[in-house]
């Protein structure tokens, strides 16, 4: 008789990041609930992120690609997600576009701070006080930009700042990073919930009321409940309505040779000539994915002729 092995392993695989969306029956509220745990863990991996700095980088990751999805509409609209506090962590970066393919990056990836009083991950105190810069690049001339300063710097508490004060929608945004005992993601992902026009305060009253009773997004996950699970569960008592269509967000870097060729040419015909003359060639590095591009000396003067032009 063949022997049954049993690989306990295939069965503690994590679940596949994914954002699914819907409304009440009224059309009052929008829900958009988002799981993560891959695209965070890319993230750390791509930037070798400390464990603060892996929350704070996967928390404004999920919230720029819950951004990117209920706003964007074009393949090539971008909406970016500034976070540029004084902590030691210094600036946080995440873009995405309209399908949650998003990048993004932590100025200081090494910082390490001692847990929080409720014995957190303090990214509070690594982003500090500051600026939140939302910009949405819509394809139109100018970009929308818009400003916020910093509340807590725990990420979703300043996006659900942004939506009040910069677009004035009623929002809810929880986000959460929860990372394992080998500095990998153990779990990851957040819910964004919006009130419409129409929208009453006995409704948002017993929303509040519902989600403040509810458990950290990352335990939810961490259990194993499912998007839509966790979905029905933040909009309990409401007729809700999911969309079938399902989005899966992922890590997605855009830079190519290119690009970096554009932003050469793009620095100047001086800066390099300078290039050209005292280094004899260029290295530049991909903020988003790490990548390096070389451009040697015949290659520069070829962008040189370019940026004469
Ligand atoms: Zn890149």
């Amino acid at each position: 008789m063949p022997r049954l092995q049993f690989h306990k392993e295939r069965f503690l695989h994590k679940m596949n990041d994914v954002i699914v969306r819907g409304t009440n029956l009224e059309g009052t509220m929008r829900v958009y609930v988002a799981i993560t745990t891959q695209l965070a863990n890319e993230a750390h991996k791509i930037h070798n992120t400390s464990p603060v700095a892996s929350a704070a980088l996967g928390r404004t990751l999920t919230g720029a690609a819950i951004m990117g999805v209920s706003s964007l509409k074009n393949e090539t609209d971008s909406v970016t997600v500034q976070i540029k506090g004084d902590g030691d962590i210094g600036m946080i970066v995440a873009v995405s576009d309209a399908k949650g393919s998003v990048r993004g990056y932590v100025e200081n990836p090494l910082v390490d701070l001692p847990l929080n009083s409720k014995g957190k991950l303090d990214v509070g105190g690594a982003v500090g006080k500051g600026y939140l810069n939302v910009i949405k690049d819509l394809g139109l001339k100018e970009p929308y930009i818009g400003q916020v300063p910093i509340i807590s710097g725990e990420i979703a508490e300043d996006l659900t700042n942004y939506y009040a004060t910069s677009e004035q929608v009623p929002s809810a945004i929880a986000l959460g990073v929860l990372v394992d005992t080998d500095y990998s993601v153990k779990a990851s992902g957040g819910f964004m919930i919006q009130l419409m026009p129409g929208a009453t305060d006995e409704m948002a009253n017993r929303l509040m009321e519902t989600i403040n009773s509810l458990e950290p997004v990352t335990t939810m996950i961490d259990k194993g409940m499912s998007a839509e699970d966790i979905f029905f569960k933040i909009t309990e008592g409401f007729s809700m309505l999911m969309e079938n269509a399902a989005i899966t967000p992922q890590y997605k870097c855009t830079c190519s040779k290119e690009r970096m060729e554009r932003a050469l040419i793009s620095i100047g015909r001086k800066e390099l000539t300078s290039l050209i003359e005292e280094d004899g060639h260029a290295e530049l590095q991909c903020h988003f994915c790490n990548n390096k591009y070389d451009f040697n000396k015949e290659e520069l003067e070829e962008l040189l002729r370019q940026a004469r032009k």
